[in-house]
């Protein structure tokens, strides 16, 4: 590795399923090292064993594949500085926190729960900061044995100097804080499990982080960050922090607007490529003004200076209208694929592929999600429908509809099947034949007797799809 190589890291927490925000940030992050052909790495923060779980961990490399991120450096694919799960990294963790304590940096404290909640307690009725008082950083060896004596295991704090400390945030600009407001912390707690603070630290220095870029809510986090490189002599990488996501009514985005998880989305039919065009574009614009874009190209037009510095809102909308395009854009022999799993309730033997290619291309138009198209299709399979009461009320029922579909039935034995074109032309004469009636009035009664609506794929399509014993049944049971 070079000296100024760049090196971004996506380090999310498998205890959930992978969510928009972090697989936004994922994006940032891997939109930034692809531009600048720096290493983006895949590190799992999981040293929370109760709420880790496997299951989600491959929910995360699952969702990040099927957006299309591939990790240079991961726990599956491994890399120079691995391992890349923190649960297999403890015993680096508590070198590092040995040097802070040999340096003075950090300290032992035996303070138990209780001792610490009335502490607090205390200041609160005193009025006073609420901040740890460092009452273990002077202990005497018999304080000490006297704390081992009562079979307590101590955490170790890490001290925090009283100063001003500085940084200047890609995004956020100039940042400071006042070290004064700030407790020492605990890095190690008293089960040799390090704390996120402490070790992603850690982790980033072997690493060899370049840029942290990651979600402003880790903002208050980065001065104890800083101090600890401080404090182990390392380089400290660039910080850029992003807005938030928050939904359409301005609140943080939560279940109650909807999907959150990256693998719900996919679930629910919007293409990958669809969502990841629309995760750039929460929080970041192209120079061009540009919106549909591939990620080959939103990784061209990447910058960190076009990421906003306020939050972004998450427009269900904007992502509807995107799938769309999307769908309508996508060659259609691919969309059929895509579109398979959500057929799995038909016989789809009965077509060729060349069929369902003409299926899907008639039905596609308005389709917002792929999942929409179980119910676009279903009239193409099965040999009866069911018609519900309104259509065969308003539609099916009237005097005119009997008249059109028992000519028709008779109309149907001449068709060419084989020929959409000619089927076209076919209807046209079969309208002309029923005047008075209006074309419009004689086909909506065709259609609801062979697909029970009112509307859907063109007419052509579905006569020639339905073919003759089909349209023949169909026709009868309507009349
Ligand atoms: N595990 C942390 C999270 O998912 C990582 C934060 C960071 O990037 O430093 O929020």
């Amino acid at each position: 590795m070079t000296n100024n190589e760049i090196r971004v890291r996506i380090a999310p927490s498998p205890s959930g399923n992978l969510h928009v925000g972090t697989a936004r940030t994922a994006l940032f992050n891997y939109l930034f090292a692809k531009n600048k052909g720096g290493k983006f790495i895949l590190r799992i923060e999981d040293t929370d064993l109760e709420r880790s779980n496997e299951a989600y961990t491959q929910n995360i490399f699952d969702s990040l594949k099927a957006m299309g991120l591939q990790w240079d450096e991961g726990p599956d694919v491994g890399g120079a500085y691995g391992p890349y799960k923190q649960s297999e990294r403890l015993d680096i963790y508590t070198k590092y926190a040995e040097k802070l304590l040999e340096s003075g940096h950090a300290y032992y404290c035996w303070c138990s729960q209780e001792e610490l909640e009335a502490e607090k307690a205390l200041q609160l009725e005193e009025k006073k900061q609420i901040i740890y008082s460092k009452r273990c950083k002077n202990l005497s060896p018999e304080d000490i044995e006297q704390f081992k004596a009562e079979g307590r295991k101590p955490v170790i704090r890490f001290e925090i100097p009283s100063r001003q400390l500085k940084f200047k945030d890609l995004i956020k600009g100039d940042v400071e804080f006042d070290l004064n407001l700030l407790g020492d912390f605990v890095i190690m707690k008293s089960n040799g499990i390090p704390t996120y603070n402490f070790a992603v630290v850690a982790d980033d220095i072997d690493m060899k982080m370049s840029h942290i870029i990651r979600g402003e809510d880790h903002i208050s986090n980065t001065p104890r960050q800083i101090l600890i490189y401080e404090a182990l002599g390392a380089k400290i990488p660039e910080f850029a922090h992003v807005g938030m996501i928050l939904a359409p009514d301005k609140t943080k985005l939560s279940k109650r607007h909807g999907a959150t998880a990256v693998s719900e989305f996919i679930q629910q039919g919007y293409l990958p490529e669809a969502f990841v065009n629309f995760l750039a574009l929460l929080g970041w614009s192209s120079p061009d003004g540009a919106e549909i874009m591939p990620l080959d190209e939103i990784i061209q037009k990447f910058s960190l200076d076009r990421i906003h510095i306020s939050s972004a809102v998450f427009e269900f909308d904007k992502l509807n209208w995107m799938n769309g395009m999307y769908i309508r854009s996508m060659p259609v022999s691919e969309l059929v694929e895509r579109i398979k799993p959500y057929l799995q309730e038909f016989d789809l033997s009965i077509y060729t592929q060349e069929q369902l290619e003409t299926i899907i291309n008639a039905v596609k138009e308005p389709l917002v999600k792929l999942s929409e198209v179980t119910n676009a299709v279903s009239y193409f399979f099965g040999d009866s429908i069911n018609i519900d009461n309104e259509i065969q009320e308003t539609v099916l029922n009237t005097e005119e509809s009997k008249k059109v579909l028992t000519e028709f039935l008779g109309f149907c034995e001449g068709i060419d099947y084989g020929d959409i074109e000619k089927i076209h032309d076919q209807l046209g004469e079969f309208r002309t034949m029923m005047k008075p009636l209006k074309p419009k009035q004689t086909m909506w009664a065709i259609r609801a007797a062979l697909t029970g609506r009112t509307h859907g794929a063109d007419m052509g399509v579905i006569v020639s799809l339905l073919a003759k014993n089909r349209v023949i049944l169909r026709i009868k049971e309507a009349i």
